[in-house]
């Protein structure tokens, strides 16, 4: 379990996540207007009349949006309602004209009731993150202060482009419920999840730095073993993983020190600040907006057939959670299932690589998460590129990584030199596994007549340690091993060489 230590006691984190989606479609959630918000296309060219709130101008509902979000819903294991509602959610600031936002009424079934995704845990287990609910609402306009001295601008390019908001579940009546977020590591895990849920789909980029997805992070503390849930603030409006961690383990220390010190932590929202890490209140609970929610009277309640979603859930692609259960199928562990499906391009990778060969897949991990994912610094893993500066930008295909595995199981190649390859595709040899291996004669000798001899050779040259190994002192027979393959410049096939040591030295 992720805790932090305080004064007294040890505390551990809970954390709540709303996450807004951009959901992908052409046009927006209650016009015509092209969805497209991109900083290329000039400001206020992608804006119908009802976006900026012209008198007489009523919205209708976008049907791909509503099939986007049913989808998604499907995705996150949750129950679709086939009756649901939109409201006007009042405030007045200048990115929404109409002075409130159509959203889903947080009193009332929103278009995805309760559900669940699976994340790995920090204990490298499986863990599913419960899902309250999530609500089809529409974005606002983008403000613009930076452009000139004294004016402040507005570009409605954006205004009413849809977002499903989706909102974890925190089970208040029941503590000992831990089906939620509790550590900075399974916020990212659980972001990454939803990312790829929703990419897989086709429902949204779900890219933080593009803006397409971004967060809420409800954070609180309790000492471990409490039976309670405490206070929690929130963060508003958190677009990068960095950042989010950085704000949940400074909100949380802030939240220790004042218990610490008898004080109570307010429900107060906070506002990070990227410069130095901290968070500061943006806004005191008394000051808490009061939306009013109310009916939107130029929409009718939504309702959706068990036929449409019937359809939709016949064309569901795989996730990643099937896709984890079909690797642990094929002899991964949990953990390994969890790395290969961190994005739908490393699964892509990872399956052309396996391709018709079961077999191959406890390597081809091995291979990937331990060269691979090494150093993520430079490598793009998609691809297999080097992207370092030094990089010289070799591909390695998933078809190099087979045949390399399959030349190391017909013992063709040993490991060592298998990573040498490796490492020479790497740096940018060309030719496959099995070229290089000729051009540098790295053919595993296999013949035992050959390694006989050596071993023989060994023998003869050590014969103290000959007496030591017979007298008992087996552990000597790495020092045997190490001087054939020595001899053998590194070229003999380990096993033989163990076996033929073994045999003659007893
Ligand atoms: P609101 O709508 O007022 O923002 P919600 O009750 O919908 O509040 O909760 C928002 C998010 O905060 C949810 O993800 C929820 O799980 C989380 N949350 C609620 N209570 C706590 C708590 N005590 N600690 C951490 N997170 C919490
Ligand atoms: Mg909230």
């Amino acid at each position: 379990m992720f805790t932090i230590k305080g004064k007294t006691t040890d505390w551990e984190l809970v954390i709540g996540l709303e996450t807004h989606i951009e959901v992908l479609s052409n046009s927006k959630l209650f016009s015509g207007a092209s969805a497209d918000y991109n900083p290329s296309i000039s400001p206020n060219t992608q804006v119908s009349m009802v976006d900026v709130a012209m008198p007489g101008m009523l919205p209708v509902l976008n049907e791909y949006c509503v099939e986007q979000a049913i989808r998604m819903g499907l995705g996150l294991n949750a129950e679709i309602s086939r009756k649901s509602k939109f409201a006007r959610k009042q405030y007045f600031y200048p990115d929404l004209p109409q002075g409130y936002q159509i959203s889903q009424p947080p009193e009332e079934p929103p278009i995805v009731g309760r559900g669940w995704v699976e994340i790995m845990g920090d204990d490298g287990k499986p863990k599913k993150i419960l899902i309250e609910r999530a609500h089809l609402e529409q974005d606002a306009a983008k403000l613009k202060h930076d452009i000139h001295p004294t004016k402040s601008f507005v570009d409605f390019n954006r205004t009413s482009v849809a977002l499903l908001e989706i909102v974890t579940y925190l089970d208040t009546k029941n503590p000992d419920n831990t089906s939620y977020i509790s550590s900075p590591d399974e916020m990212e895990r659980y972001l990454r999840e939803i990312r790829e849920i929703a990419r897989a789909l086709g429902v949204s980029k779900a890219n933080m730095e593009e803006g397409s997805m971004r967060s809420d992070v409800n954070v609180s503390v309790r000492p471990v073993g409490s039976k309670e849930f405490r206070t929690r603030t929130e963060t508003k409006n958190m677009v990068s993983f960095k950042f989010i961690k950085s704000a949940i383990e400074y909100e949380a220390r802030r939240q220790i020190e004042i218990y610490e010190s008898g004080g109570k932590v307010s429900q107060d929202t906070m506002h990070y600040n990227q410069e130095d890490g901290t968070t500061s209140v943006a806004r005191k609970k008394e000051d808490a907006l009061d939306y009013r929610y109310f009916p939107d009277p130029d929409l009718l309640p939504l309702e959706i057939s068990e036929e449409t979603i019937e359809r939709i859930r016949s064309t569901m692609p795989e996730l990643p959670a099937a896709t984890r259960a079909r690797y642990i199928n094929l002899g991964l562990s949990e953990y390994d299932a969890a790395r290969l499906t961190e994005s739908t391009d490393i699964s892509k990778w990872f399956d052309a690589a396996v391709g018709d060969k079961p077999e191959r897949a406890k390597q081809i991990a091995n291979w990937m998460i331990s060269e691979l994912f090494a150093h993520p610094e430079n490598w793009d893993v998609k691809n297999a590129v080097d992207t370092s500066e030094q990089g010289t930008a070799r591909i390695i295909t998933p078809e190099n990584l087979a045949e390399l595995v399959d030349m190391i199981s017909a013992s063709e190649i040993n490991g060592k030199q298998a990573k040498e390859i490796f490492i020479k595709m790497l740096d940018g040899e060309s030719g496959t596994p099995k070229e290089i291996a000729d051009r540098f004669g790295m053919k595993q000798i296999t013949d035992t007549g050959a390694i006989e001899k050596a071993v023989d050779d060994v023998i003869n040259a050590n014969p103290s340690q000959v007496e030591q190994y017979k007298s008992g002192k087996v552990g000597l027979l790495g020092f045997f091993v190490g001087n054939v393959m020595k001899a053998t410049g590194g070229k003999a096939n380990p096993s033989v060489v163990n076996e033929i040591l073994k045999q003659k030295l007893s």
